[in-house]
């Protein structure tokens, strides 16, 4: 049986640490500020910008909603961000994705000043990542890091193969594993021999979106298997990427619920006390 890498104690921790870190960003006159804006009323959409606001009040930072009707225009939208952007208490924005389709999310995230930019989207902040100088961590890969290194894997010098390609976890995820100095693998729907790729690899993290996807026979006995995926089932239940025999062949096993989703919160918590540490310093000079 694989070991559990427990995503919800190591997200504690995580938010106990930031926890201190705004109380004495608060005694030193600066509270942390994250806008998030939410535009329509997709049911899913608004539990994740309720579990944002949640994480915000736990540990001590000003959270603003601005929740704007479906029909809003572009023009709205952007004037929002623009508004946020000039905002001293404001240290992140973020825009729930995905917006109403008459809604072009690009240009929104290019809108969001990079410097408040707490999810990581702007292609200033991609670019920061691709050359391994960032201060705003890619939520998603950055809470896979956080279980590797929290659970004591390291991934130097090791094959990791990353199924999925998306901007948001896929790509950044591939990039965090090479400044460790794994030798990284990304794989895609396109990839020829998949099962073979992931046979060879040490560790795997699995963000493709359907659920039971990684299957015992891909495994190589005594592998990490990091679990992104989000899905429900025909019952309905959430469940990941990865099928739950794998348990039997991996050394570490990431569950769903309970893996990689509740990082993803800690971490934005995370670059948005980045950015209010950032906004004090530059006050005292
Ligand atoms: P996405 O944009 O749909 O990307 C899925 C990726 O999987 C694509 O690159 C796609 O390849 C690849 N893929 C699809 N079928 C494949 C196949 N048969 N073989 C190999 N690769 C295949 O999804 P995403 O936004 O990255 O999300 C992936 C999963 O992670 C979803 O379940 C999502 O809900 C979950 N997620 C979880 C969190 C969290 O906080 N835990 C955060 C974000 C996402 P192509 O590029 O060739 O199409």
């Amino acid at each position: 049986m694989a070991k559990k890498i427990d995503g919800k104690a190591i997200s504690a921790a995580v938010r106990q640490d930031l926890a201190k870190e705004v109380e004495q960003l608060k005694a030193a006159g600066t509270t942390p500020g994250l806008a998030v804006i939410i535009v329509g009323d997709d049911p899913a959409s608004r539990v994740y910008v309720n579990n944002k606001k949640k994480g915000c009040a736990e540990i001590g930072i000003y959270s603003e909603e601005i929740a704007l009707p479906a029909d809003t225009t572009q023009e709205e939208l952007l004037a929002h961000v623009e508004a946020l952007n000039t905002r001293e208490d404001i240290d992140g924005i973020l825009c729930q994705l995905p917006l109403p389709s008459h809604l072009d999310d690009k240009a929104v995230i290019a809108a969001i000043a990079p410097h408040k930019d707490v999810d990581a989207f702007h292609a200033a902040n991609v670019g920061h990542i691709m050359i391994g100088d960032y201060s705003f961590l890619p939520c998603t890969p950055a809470g896979v890091m956080e279980l590797l290194h929290r659970s004591g894997i390291s991934v130097e010098g090791k094959e990791c193969v990353v199924i999925g390609r998306s901007n948001i976890v896929g790509k950044p995820m591939a990039m965090l594993l090479l400044h460790e100095n794994a030798t990284v693998t990304m794989c895609h729907s396109r990839t020829r021999e998949l099962k073979e790729v992931c046979r060879r690899a040490d560790v795997i993290v699995a963000a493709v979106g359907k659920a039971a996807f990684v299957t015992p026979d891909m495994v190589k006995p005594g592998a990490v298997v990091i679990d992104v995926g989000m899905n429900r089932n025909a019952e309905g239940k959430l469940c990941g990427d990865v099928d739950p025999a794998v348990d039997e062949v991996a050394s570490y096993l990431t569950p769903v619920p309970g893996g990689v989703g509740p990082m993803t919160i800690a971490m934005l918590l995370k670059n948005t006390v980045t950015a209010a540490r950032r906004r004090a310093k530059q006050a005292k000079n």
